[in-house]
């Protein structure tokens, strides 16, 4: 059986310099990740258990996976990243043990972040399930979440898009107890993001990012990193398309009339209905 545990490749590595926008989500896991281990001895001295198992909510493509890998790799934690549905898939008839040994196995990784993206697939409200399977799961997580606190080191991440469905046990304090939303990006997030995307991109200089922040309103980050990408393509394929055979030596380029162009014909993959 392959093992759905394995940390992400090296080369995958993210920083914190790769997100964009969502501020207070970095801080709040920046305050949670990092200030315990630069502090430990004041920590030590804090009787009360700290809230530091977090959900992460909020629409599809607006960065929740991204932050977390980055966050993990910012504070040189392993990274234990199991996708929900791979996991009732992957372990039919032992979807519980398969959580049991995913706890043991960061317990041994420690210090690690588990993080478990598509959280509502294998954590949804009990009692609506005919097979059961996943109201065992669930009541396994309950077991393994209230024994984490003993698990030093070990930050349990979830993230989901449809927090409406989970079991509301989960999220109980002392559990999946730090909630962050991570929204559609703003104007300034969206400029900020547009700009760590495209930093390795063969940018025309001069092209104005700030006008297509604007253009992009109700865009997600994963609209944007589509948009560039389409531009990218565009410029390879105006290079093949030109008639001039000396181009092919030449490096493609985006303009910014390119950017414009492909930007006024993208559409965000979550239209205003759906926002509502
Ligand atoms: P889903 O709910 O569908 O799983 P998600 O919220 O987890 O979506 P991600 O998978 O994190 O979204 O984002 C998809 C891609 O969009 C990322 O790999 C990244 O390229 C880009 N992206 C999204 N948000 C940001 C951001 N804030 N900064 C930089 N890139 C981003």
């Amino acid at each position: 059986m392959r093992d759905i545990t394995k940390p992400a490749p090296e080369g995958n590595r993210l920083g914190w310099e790769d997100v964009g926008g969502l501020i207070d989500v970095r801080n709040a896991i920046k305050e949670i990740i990092e200030l315990p281990s630069k502090f430990p001895n004041i920590f030590a001295k804090c009787p009360l258990r700290l809230r530091s198992n977090v959900l992460l909510y909020g629409p599809p493509g607006c960065g929740k996976t991204h932050v977390v890998g980055a966050a993990a790799s910012a504070a040189s934690l392993r990274f234990i990243s199991i996708k929900g549905p791979e996991l009732l898939n992957k372990y039919i008839g032992a979807s519980e043990q398969a959580v049991r040994d995913i706890f043991s196995k960061a317990a041994a990784a420690a210090p690690c972040l588990l993080f478990f993206d598509e959280f509502d697939s294998i954590a949804p409200k009990r009692g609506h399930d005919n097979t059961g399977v996943t109201d065992r799961v669930v009541n396994q997580f309950l077991t393994e979440l209230d024994g984490v606190e003993a698990l030093t080191g070990v930050f349990v991440f979830a993230a989901t898009s449809r927090p409406d469905l989970l079991d509301a046990a989960l999220l109980r304090p002392g559990r999946l107890d730090r909630l962050l939303f991570c929204d559609f990006p703003s104007l300034q997030d969206r400029l900020d993001i547009l700009t760590v995307l495209s930093r390795k991109l063969p940018l025309e200089g001069g092209v104005d990012l700030a006008a297509l922040a604007y253009m992009t309103d109700g865009f997600s980050g994963a609209d944007l990193q589509a948009l560039l990408s389409d531009a990218e393509l565009a410029a390879i394929q105006e290079l093949l398309d030109s008639t001039d055979t000396g181009n092919l030596g030449k490096s493609p380029v985006i303009t910014n009339d390119l950017l414009k162009y492909v930007a006024s014909q993208a559409r965000p993959s979550v239209s205003e209905t759906e926002k509502r």
